[in-house]
């Protein structure tokens, strides 16, 4: 990487504390991205952005906020990126992923807060996050009660704009969220000076459905029986998706896709015949949360479809693009964003029913239920989810594990026998076809 010291000067980081961070990170991805055989070449690009994680991409952003362009970060699936696209701003994803700002997070937090919320305040309170320096806004939800309150102490560093999710999807709820997506128009318009017409917005949803197009379209290639990637890199892709410049991210994804695609047609496949597939169902992984993904590659099994917010929740369902006024787009809007299924609504069949779709769509042999510490929605949602797949007769085992590495060992062993485990199920299966 290049020396980018007197941009983070610029960005009034933590130097010296941000150097401690640096040095984690490469060794770090060496050993969990860059060990793994058979990689697509496409792959390098996405090596490239992380090696130029808090390089490059900083850089872009400085520049366009030297154009007079702002730069908008966001926590969570729920806020639109086409209404960010569409004010002219630059919107990113925060990764709130590493242990290293835990100790940071649990000066402002109490200790028993999920990891995500933690390392989202020590990132910003340690200075030590350029992304977070390079916000002009950030805008947090209503989404869980750790969120909430994170976001009034965050709200103390830094400008902050909330959106009401309303955790139910009654009409009146879907009307609600209209309303919230229209007082978001109204802050960017006054933080950019840009006003939001039908066109910027249609452009904006344009840019976003072509997004979570490529990404449908990796996905999609991840049901082949001949898995052409591994679970790690795919999340990897989705996770630069986040903070990527989007027309960039579309090109270098549609081309791996292309490798991809040569590879299914030659039955090229990155894991031996007959490993494990499983569907990862939980709490999203924010960068760098490589964790459960290496842990299950590493102990025989094979990562095929995430019903994550870093996955499937990301990028399925478009936005209905047809709308002319701003009030129609905008409902196409909402009832796009209603349709995720997060375990913060209540009640929440559409989560189950999207476990046991995708369980088949990726032709799945068993599911690993992942929640963060701490997180009382995922891990209470999880006894329904239990439920569900046992009648479905679907093998599942709950993790609940956070950033640090304490847990390795004993995470290895138990997945290893729930990979053994799923071994007679799959012959049965083979066996009754
Ligand atoms: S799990 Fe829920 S709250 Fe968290 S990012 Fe996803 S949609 Fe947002
Ligand atoms: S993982 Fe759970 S507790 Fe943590 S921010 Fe997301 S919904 Fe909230």
């Amino acid at each position: 990487m290049a020396d980018y010291r007197e941009l983070w000067k610029s960005l009034d980081m933590d130097l010296e504390k941000h150097d401690q961070l640096c040095e984690v990170l490469p060794k770090f991805y060496d050993e969990i991205y860059l060990s793994q055989e058979k990689r697509p070449e496409g792959m390098n690009y996405f090596n490239f952005v992380i090696a130029e994680v808090h390089g490059l991409r900083i850089q872009e952003l400085a520049e366009h906020r030297k154009n007079g362009q702002k730069v908008v970060g966001s926590f969570c699936v729920f806020v639109p990126d086409e209404v960010i696209s569409a004010a002219d701003a630059v919107g990113v994803g925060l990764c709130s992923g590493s242990d290293f700002w835990i100790p940071d997070g649990e000066k402002y937090l109490p200790r028993n807060s999920c990891p995500l919320v933690k390392a989202a305040v020590g990132a910003k309170t340690s200075g030590t996050c350029p992304y977070f320096q390079s916000c002009d806004l950030l805008v947090g939800e209503t989404t869980c009660d750790g969120k909430k309150k994170a976001w009034e102490i965050l709200g103390e560093h830094v400008p902050m704009h909330v959106m009401d999710l309303p955790q139910m999807k009654r009409e009146k709820d879907k009307i609600h969220w209209m309303d919230e997506i229209r007082i978001f128009i109204d802050e960017l318009e006054e933080l950019t000076g840009n006003k939001i017409t039908e066109e910027s917005l249609a452009r904006g949803i344009e840019l976003i459905n072509k997004k979570r197009e490529v990404l449908q379209r990796l996905y999609d290639l991840r049901k082949e029986e001949n898995l052409p990637i591994s679970g790690k890199d795919a999340l990897l892709v989705t996770q630069i998706a986040f903070y990527d410049n989007p027309e960039r991210f579309i090109e270098k994804t549609n081309e791996l896709c292309e490798e991809l695609e040569k590879r299914v047609q030659n039955k090229e496949s990155v894991f031996a015949e007959g490993t494990p597939r499983i569907l990862v169902s939980g709490t999203p992984m924010a960068v760098p949360n490589w964790k459960l993904h290496h842990m299950i590659e590493t102990s025989g099994g094979s990562v095929v479809c995430e019903e994550t917010c870093t996955g499937t929740r990301y990028f399925e369902n478009l936005v209905d693009n047809t709308g002319e006024t701003m009030e129609e787009q905008i409902k196409a809007l909402s009832d796009r964003y209603l349709n995720i299924n997060c375990a913060c609504f209540t009640p929440n069949p559409g989560r189950i029913d999207d476990i046991l779709r995708l369980y088949k769509e990726y032709k799945a042999d068993g599911v690993v239920y992942y929640t963060l510490p701490f997180c009382q929605t995922y891990a209470t949602e999880f006894k329904k989810v239990k439920e569900a797949l046992d009648k479905a007769d679907i093998p599942v085992i709950m993790i609940e594990s956070d950033y640090s590495l304490q847990d390795a060992g004993q995470l290895k062993t138990r997945l290893e026998a729930f990979f053994e485990m799923l071994e007679p199920k799959k012959e049965i299966a083979a066996a009754n076809k």
